[in-house]
């Protein structure tokens, strides 16, 4: 790869945080290195079965049994220059290491509620924007939460993970790729628009659902009432 600038512009000087990688944060991973971003933190507690390897392509059948989030770092680095550090560690509201402080964007690409919870109220204490995603079967959706600015996951309902078993690798790809796409282009640009609404896809439709935050909200209280987001 070309030194610093892969894809006609340099994401060099961010910290992207991928906490997750199975189906949705192997297309996010990759994604960012491929498009140059400096460093990677990349979280996982979970080992490789031979049932990851239709969708989770940074792993081969050489990795079965081996922890994720270090086979995935080897594999990102064989091929890119991004530096990545990775944890295997299992996300909690007491376990999240101070490191993650110094992440630009957070990638939300684990399904357990207890992390997501936790994510969200680590991401408005330290005002870091945080891009979800999740899938269930041939569904799937997105949403970039930017604190104090749009409405918090809560608000938005996207805080439950997925339920159903049988998902589908292709939705897997395209959720992930367009979690890793509207990361990108809001680091590039800090372009608040991208932020506060749902990006839904559905099969064959594609739909953007604006959201608005709840008066209630002890997450949301702060926010700027931008007239464009509340419209
Ligand atoms: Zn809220």
């Amino acid at each position: 790869m070309i030194k610093g600038k892969t894809q006609g512009f340099s994401l060099k000087k961010f910290t992207a945080a991928v906490i997750g990688v199975g189906g949705l944060g192997c297309n996010i991973a990759t994604h960012l290195a491929g498009a140059g971003i400096g460093r990677l933190l990349l979280f996982d507690f979970d080992k490789i079965s031979e049932t990851n390897l239709n969708r989770q392509f940074l792993y081969t059948k050489d990795s079965i049994g081996e922890d994720k989030v270090f086979e995935a770092k080897k594999r990102l680095e064989e091929y890119s220059e991004t530096v990545c550090k990775a944890y295997n560690i299992k996300i909690t509201e007491n376990n999240i290491p101070e490191e993650l402080k110094t992440a630009d964007i957070i990638f939300l690409a684990a399904d357990n509620l207890e992390a997501r919870k936790a994510l969200t109220e680590f991401s408005e204490e330290n005002k870091i924007p945080l891009v979800f995603g999740g899938i269930d079967g041939f569904y799937g959706k997105t949403y970039l939460y930017i604190p104090n600015i749009t409405p918090c996951p809560e608000c938005a309902g996207i805080i439950e993970g997925g339920k159903t078993k049988s998902n589908i690798s292709a939705a897997a790809g395209i959720i992930g790729s367009l979690q890793a796409a509207l990361g990108i282009q809001y680091l590039l640009t800090k372009d608040i628009s991208l932020g506060g609404k749902i990006t839904v896809y559905d099969s064959d439709t594609f739909s953007s659902l604006k959201i608005i935050s709840s008066p209630k909200c002890k997450t949301c209280k702060n926010i700027q009432r931008k007239k464009d987001l509340d419209d």
